[in-house]
């Protein structure tokens, strides 16, 4: 029998790493350290409020069987407080809010819902692979926007082509930005809102960064008038509470466009074990605190990265968001090639931009997700390089 892939999985991009993988294999196996910025996975454990919730939901059988499609509803009560307190907007948790298993699998599943063969997709480029992936899943088209240093990583809507426009079904945006870290801005959402309402674009708005700042809170894109109208926010429990392997996140927004997305996934998933809402019910309570922790956790290090970085005299987007610093290329060197250079001399692994997208080339992407002293460790080693 001969097995072939569909065309959806010929289209995917290709991977792009395949040198640094082996790479690390081959330094990994000659018993060299490793010190990997490469992932945006938090290295702190998550908070025992929550495992003690876990643990004690996971105790009653009446939480082993199948969950609720779209998330309890003790849960998405609670997310809108939540939401209400930290935005000052409120969601119908009947009708607008939707438990997703992370923010990856609402956001991948979306254009299924929306989406037609050929449909036009507006897509950042650097950007998070899935947005992508999900497009062309769904056998839409992806048009990419550049998002320039000149412009502070906004997307330039002016720019889109109208024939472009008016084939769009959808837009992801993603404040604040990964890779980037840029910030949107109310006029810079508001602009989207009169975009999308003119030429009929479903907005898709990627919040899984919005919890971790430094100095201004970021913004919901539906604290601008109409932003009901015409899109959807997805959030994360994953980095704003450690939470990445537990698999849990959120979408609010319009009515229909959340009918659509939950149509989708009540044909594909089961949901989420109630013991892990259970959980999520109580990181959103221990928010305030968290919050407080993480972020200046996180402040603190990228303090200490961009005082070694301007020692150094390499050059930075400032980030006052997420938990990356997005690094310009240093004499000449592409991303990959001044990753594999970090990686091959001194052991440290960082993200090629070229990876998030061909916009993303001249920059390298660093994590802040080890701890001081090994960030110390980090630029020790990379004194010692000769570039
Ligand atoms: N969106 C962005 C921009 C991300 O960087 C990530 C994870 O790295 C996600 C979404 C997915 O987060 P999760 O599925 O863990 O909620």
């Amino acid at each position: 029998m001969e097995i072939k892939f569909s065309t959806k999985i010929d289209k995917l991009p290709p991977y792009l790493f395949a040198e640094i993988d082996k790479l690390r294999t081959k330094i990994r196996a000659e018993g060299r350290e490793i010190i990997s910025l490469g992932i945006g996975d938090p290295d702190r454990p998550t908070p025992s409020v929550i495992i003690d919730a876990l643990k004690k939901a996971s105790e009653l059988g009446e939480n082993h069987h199948y969950p609720s499609y779209e998330g309890l509803f003790e849960l998405r009560e609670e997310i809108g407080k939540w939401f209400n307190k930290r935005y000052n907007i409120n969601f119908n948790p009947e009708t607008e809010i939707l438990t997703v298993i992370g923010s990856k699998e609402g956001i991948g599943h979306l254009p299924f819902a929306f989406v037609e063969r050929d449909d036009i997709v507006l897509i950042p480029d650097p950007a998070y692979p899935v947005y992508r992936a999900g497009t062309t899943f769904a056998e839409g088209i992806p048009y990419f926007m550049p998002l320039l240093e000149e412009n502070n990583f906004l997307p330039d809507l002016d720019k889109v082509p109208i024939d472009i426009r008016n084939k769009a079904k959808l837009m992801f945006i993603n404040y604040p930005n990964n890779p980037t870290t840029a910030k949107a801005t109310k006029e810079f959402f508001e602009k989207v809102v009169d975009f999308a309402d003119k030429y009929n674009i479903i907005v898709v708005h990627d919040a899984a960064y919005n919890e971790i700042y430094f100095n201004e809170p970021p913004l919901s894109f539906f604290q601008v008038r109409g932003a009901k109208e015409v899109g959807i926010e997805f959030h994360s429990f994953s980095k704003t509470y450690n939470m990445t392997g537990w698999r849990i996140g959120f979408a609010v927004g319009n009515e229909k466009i959340i009918k659509g997305l939950g149509n989708i996934k009540s044909n594909l998933d089961s949901g989420i074990f109630h013991p892990i809402q259970y959980a999520a019910i109580a990181a959103i309570r221990s928010y305030d605190e968290i919050r407080a922790k993480n972020c200046e956790l996180y402040k603190r290090r990228c303090e200490l990265v961009l005082k070694h970085l301007d020692d150094l005299g390499w050059k930075y987007f400032k980030p006052d968001a997420t938990f990356y610093v997005w690094v310009k290329c240093i004499n000449g060197y592409d991303s990959k090639r001044m990753a594999q250079k970090l990686l091959q001399e001194e052991g440290i692994v960082v993200t090629p931009g070229v990876g998030f997208g061909n916009y993303g080339e001249g920059y390298i992407r660093v994590a802040l997700t080890v701890d001081e002293k090994v960030l110390e460790k980090v630029f020790m080693k990379i004194e010692n390089i000769k570039w």
